[in-house]
């Protein structure tokens, strides 16, 4: 049978997302089809992304110039965490433990994909380190991760800033976005000087 078009471009739209099947995705398109009201709210969000852009201080999400968590007056301005994603940003956040800034890289260092320093969102990390007492490495716990965090350690030693990293205890191998708040708030509170 052939379907409609209206409602095919809404399941290959929707395919295309992590963890959506074309089956999964079908089975939304439908459900939007016969649910207008839905569709029409879903459709209104999807219009608001368009607004968003990236903190032009730390990397993370941003309405405006800056992220809400850089304009929070009561964040504390001395310590940065810096993390790989903005989805690393959120699990921390999630943690409720930390109550300092962050750093968003926008990935982690990959010789063999070609992933080298300049790739990352380091430049904006350095000129902000006026006043920052630490800077706590909180990347995955993956190769890159791990090469990532032993690299920003030297590199913030040499600008005489003291570099912490999450406690062990996290799942080796693993991106934080999938680790518990309660095993990410105990190694944010457990971190270690590098
Ligand atoms: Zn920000």
């Amino acid at each position: 049978m052939r379907y409609p078009e209206g409602l095919l471009r809404v399941s290959r739209a929707l395919s295309r997302l992590p963890g959506i099947g074309p089956k999964t995705a079908q089975r939304l398109a439908l459900h939007l089809a016969f649910h207008r009201e839905e569709a029409k709210e879903l459709a209104e969000a999807l219009e608001g992304l368009a607004a968003l852009g990236v903190c032009r201080v730390c990397g993370n999400l941003a309405e405006g110039e800056t992220c809400p968590i850089c304009q929070d007056p009561s964040r504390e301005r001395g310590v940065i965490a810096v993390v790989e994603t903005v989805a690393d940003l959120f699990a921390l956040e999630r943690s409720g433990e930390f109550r300092g800034l962050y750093h968003v890289l926008g990935g982690a260092l990959n010789p063999l994909e070609g992933v080298g320093p300049e790739d990352l969102n380091l430049e904006s990390l350095w000129d902000r380190l006026e006043g920052v007492e630490e800077v706590v490495l909180a990347t995955s716990m993956t190769v890159e991760g791990e090469a990532t965090a032993l690299f920003l350690a030297e590199e913030l030693k040499r600008r005489g800033v003291k570099a912490t990293r999450l406690a062990y205890g996290l799942p080796v191998g693993g991106s934080l976005e999938y680790v518990d708040e309660v095993t990410l708030g105990r190694a944010l509170e457990g971190r270690k000087p590098l």
